[in-house]
């Protein structure tokens, strides 16, 4: 694949260019057309091509700072292969501060797609025609929901050994393996035998900086991994090894009322410890919110006003806590040493 000459959108990349096309994406009902733009950077050696996307949720901001940090790197002149970042997949949405396109669908849930389809169906049939198709690898940059934080994690199916090797390589302190049939874009690249990991960081519509630097690396390292840049040439630190989740799941309000959550984001939990308390604006019913298995959280709410059945906190489940609870401390230590916030939790005054 890497020796035959790269077009997108009827483009030819000269090797050891760079150059940005712009995607038709339809009119909008103004008569304004609508574009994805796409930065490619061609090395002047050949090697794998790999895309780098974000914002297919229109309000995950994140990745679209960790693509301009990373088209900014000076060791891109020593390049091989070709990487395709495509900051802002979901132009509709990122316009509108919306997860959604204007037809209220699911980009992420509308892939393969179609050319007769849907709006989003259209837009994910062009994305992997022109890019996902005409690449080697893939990595997705999404955050957490509105009002949702997550930890630095990545999501892959690690059954796969090329995925799996990436995953690692990417060196976020948790990888939570799944193999989803969701008519997502991971699921389609898979279908087409294209390795692609998911990067989980920080929350919609904000800026997360420990997010956005271990984004940023993180790519890095699965590009060295594929030897489309050198390798590092300081010492090499002890690497932090990540661990594997088979399966995490959300704890619910069980009543609604206002949250006092306890417990930060990489913490560790044990069957029963106490997250957070649910109590009404008078303090005269509280419902203890409590883990239902030991694991790590890796997601929460930032909301206090919570109905019944919000989903609070996101748990990872693990065998070994202790481990996973050094390794989050690391990672945080090494991405953001000036941030690292007391090891207490939040204790509310009860
Ligand atoms: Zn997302």
């Amino acid at each position: 694949m890497s020796n035959e000459p790269l077009v997108i959108n009827g483009t030819t990349i000269i090797q050891g260019t760079r150059v940005t096309i712009d995607l038709p994406a339809g009119r909008l009902y103004t008569h304004t057309p609508m574009t994805v733009p796409v930065h490619v950077v061609s090395g002047k050696k050949p090697g794998p091509r790999l895309f780098i996307s974000a914002a297919i949720h229109g309000d995950e901001i994140n990745g679209v700072e960790i693509i301009r940090r990373l088209l900014k790197l000076p060791a891109l002149k020593r390049l091989r292969g070709t990487i395709i970042a495509i900051p802002i997949v979901n132009v509709h949405g990122l316009i509108n501060h919306s997860r959604y396109l204007p037809d209220r669908r699911d980009l992420n849930r509308s892939f393969p797609g179609s050319e007769r389809g849907s709006l989003a169906a259209r837009l994910a049939n062009t994305f992997m025609k022109e890019i996902v198709k005409k690449c080697t690898h893939g990595i997705d940059l999404h955050t957490g929901a509105l009002h949702r934080d997550n930890l630095p994690q990545i999501r892959a199916n690690i059954d796969d050994e090329e995925t799996d090797r990436l995953a690692r390589a990417f060196n976020a302190p948790v990888i939570i393996s799944s193999n989803l049939r969701d008519g997502s874009l991971r699921e389609s690249a898979a279908e087409h035998g294209i390795p692609m990991l998911l990067y989980e960081a920080g929350e919609a519509l904000r800026f997360d900086e420990v997010s956005i630097r271990a984004g940023v690396k993180g790519i890095v390292n699965v590009m060295r991994e594929l030897e489309m840049l050198p390798a590092s040439r300081s010492k090499a630190k002890k690497k932090i090894e990540p661990v594997v989740a088979r399966s995490s799941s959300w704890v619910r309000a069980s009543e609604s009322g206002i949250l006092r959550a306890m417990i930060p984001l990489g913490a560790r939990v044990k069957k029963n410890t106490l997250l957070g308390i649910v109590a009404d604006p008078f303090g005269d019913t509280e419902t203890k919110v409590l883990s239902q298995f030991s694991g790590i959280v890796i997601g929460r709410t930032n909301l206090p006003l919570v109905n019944e059945g919000d989903a609070l906190y996101h748990v990872a489940r693990f065998e070994d806590i202790e481990e996973i609870e050094a390794k989050v401390d690391e990672f945080q230590e090494e991405h953001l040493p000036e941030l690292i916030p007391s090891p207490k939790p939040e204790s509310p005054i009860i």
